[in-house]
């Protein structure tokens, strides 16, 4: 997981855009959406404001309802989005761009996942007014969003990491055990901070994050296929040297990988697993190599 750059231009002016981009259609009989959602989209701005107060401050726990929406007009506000119309698009390739002209497809949410998605992280159900809020959207997979749905604080606590603000630590918070048996790997992810070098809170939120997009499950899920890869890619290189050898290559492409994605993303940490435990040599035994 990385953070990622939050949308740096006006809030508002996304607003504005995406009330242009909707149309009035010769089929309805007045009064037009349109124009209906003008009207609304200008009662939205004192919230507007304060969310991105909140953002900047870091503060967005403080965020309350702030509007008493009928429910024909939240049915309306909430039309205003939808993921595969243009200002959205555009939204979403400017949040995954990085550096070096190189594109984060992957949800940050999971990693696991292709980001086919905007998650709303003040649910749009209970805070309709942040429905199209550029810095309320974070593009992920359908699954964490699915996961995610209405919650987002409990007791005053996060209930999911906002990559845009909650600086993600360089710690290693993510652990795995992986043992060989009964020629299957047998394999548990855990998180550990029993050294406390992240913040107590922060921890917290992570705990809460995992648990609710149920990460450590679905990270042992799709560890098979990497093992897999795995296995095939020092398979191959055995061809031309030792086991020994191939390993190290593994771990020297696995630190290249950390320096970009940090120490806590699954993959890296099962490989490296793989690289240093007992478990993929055993199973080498078992295969001959
Ligand atoms: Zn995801």
């Amino acid at each position: 997981m990385i953070n990622l750059n939050p949308f740096q231009d006006s809030s508002i002016e996304f607003l504005n855009e995406v009330v242009s981009s909707k149309k009035k259609r010769k089929s309805e009989t007045p009064p037009f959406y349109k124009d209906r959602i003008i009207a609304l989209s200008q009662m939205m701005l004192p919230a507007y404001q304060a969310y991105d107060a909140a953002f900047l401050e870091n503060t967005l726990h403080t965020v309350t309802p702030s509007i008493t929406f009928t429910s024909d007009q939240k049915f309306d506000v909430l039309k205003l989005y939808n993921y595969n119309s243009k200002p959205f698009t555009k939204l979403k390739n400017k949040i995954i761009s990085r550096p070096n002209n190189h594109e984060v497809h992957t949800c940050q949410y999971c990693t696991i996942s292709s980001i086919n998605t905007l998650d709303h992280i003040i649910p749009k159900e209970n805070y309709p007014e942040f429905v199209v809020h550029p810095n309320n959207l974070f593009p992920t997979c359908s699954q964490c969003n699915s996961y995610k749905s209405t919650k987002w604080m409990k007791d005053g606590v996060f209930e999911f990491l906002n990559p845009y603000l909650h600086y993600l630590p360089t710690e290693q918070f993510l652990f795995v055990n992986i043992n060989y048996i009964n020629n299957t790997f047998d394999i548990s992810f855990y998180l550990d901070n029993s050294n406390n070098l992240i913040p107590l809170y922060l921890f917290n939120v992570i705990k809460n994050h995992y648990r609710n997009l149920h990460l450590l499950e679905r990270f042992k899920n799709a560890s098979y296929k990497i093992i897999s890869e795995f296995d095939n890619s020092i398979q191959g290189s055995l061809t031309t040297q030792s086991l020994d050898n191939a390993l190290n290559s593994a771990r020297a492409s696995i630190s290249f990988n950390q320096a970009t994605f940090g120490f806590n993303q699954f993959e890296n940490i099962i490989k490296l697993e793989l690289c240093n435990g007992v478990a993929f040599r055993q199973y080498c035994q078992t295969q001959g190599y």
